[in-house]
């Protein structure tokens, strides 16, 4: 309970109530998150002793602490902090980062009500990022941690390159790799080159970190596959932005190939997904002899579902439908939608007599699960399946062998599958 209460709350601490309330408003509607408002240090010490809290935005003076007394407070109760102040002088900027703080916003206007929201859920998304800092010097590794889980990251650390692509090989899940460059047994550089011979700049970005007067490191690294490239010494402020705007990238794009490969109402991957990963898969296969199955699936007198309880219903039963054959099958194996309600399935590395069975198993599912319309009426429905586990010579032959298949199910009465 006090895990959840702490990813769910926020705790905004200022005595301008206009301001606050402002705030508090802004974060809940957008981030659906619980926000506690107090307008004095002594208010905020209350909520602190009840709650746990994700994440406290604390204007710098308030009325019972004229002089920044909350934030080592806060500090001092290991709360992460967004620190709001009217004050941009410089002086006591740099003296504020000097602090074990998150961040620190000037309270203008309603834009930096924006960047505060917006940070808070870069924040929140962080949670799911691995990140593998490598370099040689203690200190300095010890320091970037603490950088990197006060935003909230994963944190994993070595001493050097040859360290680290044992730990991204144990660890695929992992999405930054913040590198020095001088190291001993495997630079910064070669490591570099190495992580890109396996993964791409879209799947694991590369921060490459250096005090290298050298100019011509910097190019190196960018050459190589460094998505970006942070000299020494660095300011906090520069370090959280550029690791947040590596991550960011990554999940963009990761958010725009889901896009492309998968099908909108289902989820599940779409036709032209499907001919690219089984066709270079099928190459493979044929070429190493191992055997693999195609299955076309079409769900049967699908047209009277949407003349009886109408389109949106015939949707339904499309998702559960689709729920069915993703939950039983593994991760490997590709289910595609390829039209309105037919399907297609590759199962990899698998036998004749297994893949019947699985899709023996995903018949009598559907026969005997049950779609709910929009007005409460329980509908049943069956899938007729062609099933290929003898390969043509090419992908789209033997497709074309399931889909015969399919139809040889029809003909025989539906609610059932038929072999080559
Ligand atoms: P059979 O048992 O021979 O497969 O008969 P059927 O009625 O399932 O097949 P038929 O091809 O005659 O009709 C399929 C219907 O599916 C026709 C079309 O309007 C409908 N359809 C196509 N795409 C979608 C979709 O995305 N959603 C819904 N609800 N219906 C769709
Ligand atoms: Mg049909």
């Amino acid at each position: 309970m006090g895990f959840k209460q702490k990813m769910n709350r926020i705790l905004v601490i200022e005595d301008n109530k206009t301001l606050a309330k402002l705030m508090a408003k802004k974060i809940h509607s957008e981030l659906k998150l619980e926000v506690d408002v107090a307008y004095q240090l002594s208010e905020a010490k209350l909520f602190l002793k009840k709650y746990k809290y994700f994440l406290v935005v604390t204007d710098i003076n308030l009325p019972d602490a004229p002089n920044g007394e909350v934030v080592d407070y806060l500090l001092k109760k290991e709360n992460r902090v967004i620190v709001l102040s009217g004050n941009i002088d410089k002086k006591f900027r740099e003296n504020m980062m000097k602090k074990n703080i998150i961040d620190y916003v000037t309270k203008v206007g309603v834009d930096d009500i924006h960047y505060i929201v917006n940070t808070i859920q870069r924040l929140q998304k962080n949670q799911k990022h691995k990140v593998l800092v490598v370099d040689d010097s203690m200190v300095i590794r010890k320091q970037m941690k603490t950088m990197l889980q006060n935003l909230f990251f994963h944190v994993i650390t070595v001493a050097h390159g040859e360290e680290a692509l044992g730990m991204i090989a144990t660890h695929p899940d992992i999405t930054l790799v913040l590198t020095d460059y001088n190291m001993p047994v495997m630079d910064g550089l070669e490591l570099t080159r190495e992580i890109r011979k396996s993964y791409n700049k879209n799947d694991l970005s590369i921060i490459a970190l250096s005090s290298n007067e050298n100019d011509e490191i910097i190019a190196m690294f960018l050459k190589h596959g460094a998505n970006d490239y942070i000299k020494k010494p660095f300011s906090k402020e520069e370090f959280s932005c550029r690791v947040n705007n590596s991550i960011e990238a990554l999940e963009n794009i990761h958010i725009i190939t889901n896009h492309a490969n998968r099908d909108f109402l289902t989820g599940l991957y779409n036709r032209r997904y499907f001919y690219k990963n089984a066709g270079e898969y099928f190459l493979n296969a044929v070429h190493e002899g191992e055997s693999f199955a195609i299955a076309m699936i079409n769900i049967d007198h699908f047209k009277k579902i949407n003349d009886t309880h109408g389109h949106d219903t015939g949707d339904k039963a499309i998702v559960d439908l689709a729920n069915i054959l993703r939950a039983n099958t593994n991760e490997h194996d590709i289910v595609a939608r390829f039209s309105g309600e037919e399907f297609c399935i590759l199962l990899k590395n698998i036998s004749a007599s297994d893949a019947m069975a699985i899709l023996e198993r995903l018949r009598t599912k559907t026969a005997s699960s049950v779609t709910e319309s929009d007005n409460g009426e329980k509908i049943k429905f069956t899938i007729s399946i062609g099933l290929v586990t003898n390969n043509e010579d090419t992908l789209d032959d033997t497709v074309n062998q399931a889909d015969l298949m399919l139809h040889n199910a029809k003909r025989n009465g539906r609610n059932q599958i038929a072999c080559n």
